[in-house]
């Protein structure tokens, strides 16, 4: 797990880059490379090559790179913008991750 804390599913804000300001779901985490790729975030054209085997015509085609977890943060709907999350352990003992600074549960807002 990353020290952030992303998981798949986060909404979160573009801090830097080309894509600042925008918001998209995490569609997927790269702990390795310590990346994400956010939905309709950071679109690259790619070229495909045609695969009959698979059935994949070729082309141009735009799909979403990964961006740098350094680059986004967690977005809360509460504080409208970007937020460090905190950890916030439950009654039943269960963990959850909060907004920093108004406590709003991100598990939830999925
Ligand atoms: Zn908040």
């Amino acid at each position: 797990m990353s020290r952030m804390g992303l998981k798949k599913g986060d909404l979160v804000i573009v801090k830097k880059g080309k894509d600042r300001g925008k918001t998209g779901k995490v569609l997927k985490v790269l702990p390795e490379s310590r990346r994400v790729i956010v939905e309709k975030v950071n679109f690259v054209k790619e070229f495909i090559r045609p695969d009959r085997s698979r059935n994949i015509q070729g082309g141009i085609m735009e799909k979403e790179a990964p961006l740098s977890i350094a680059n986004v943060m967690v977005y809360c709907s509460e504080c409208e913008q970007g937020v460090r999350l905190k950890r916030k352990i439950l009654e039943d003992g269960s963990k959850v991750r909060v907004c920093h600074k108004c406590g709003l549960s991100l598990e939830k807002l999925r």
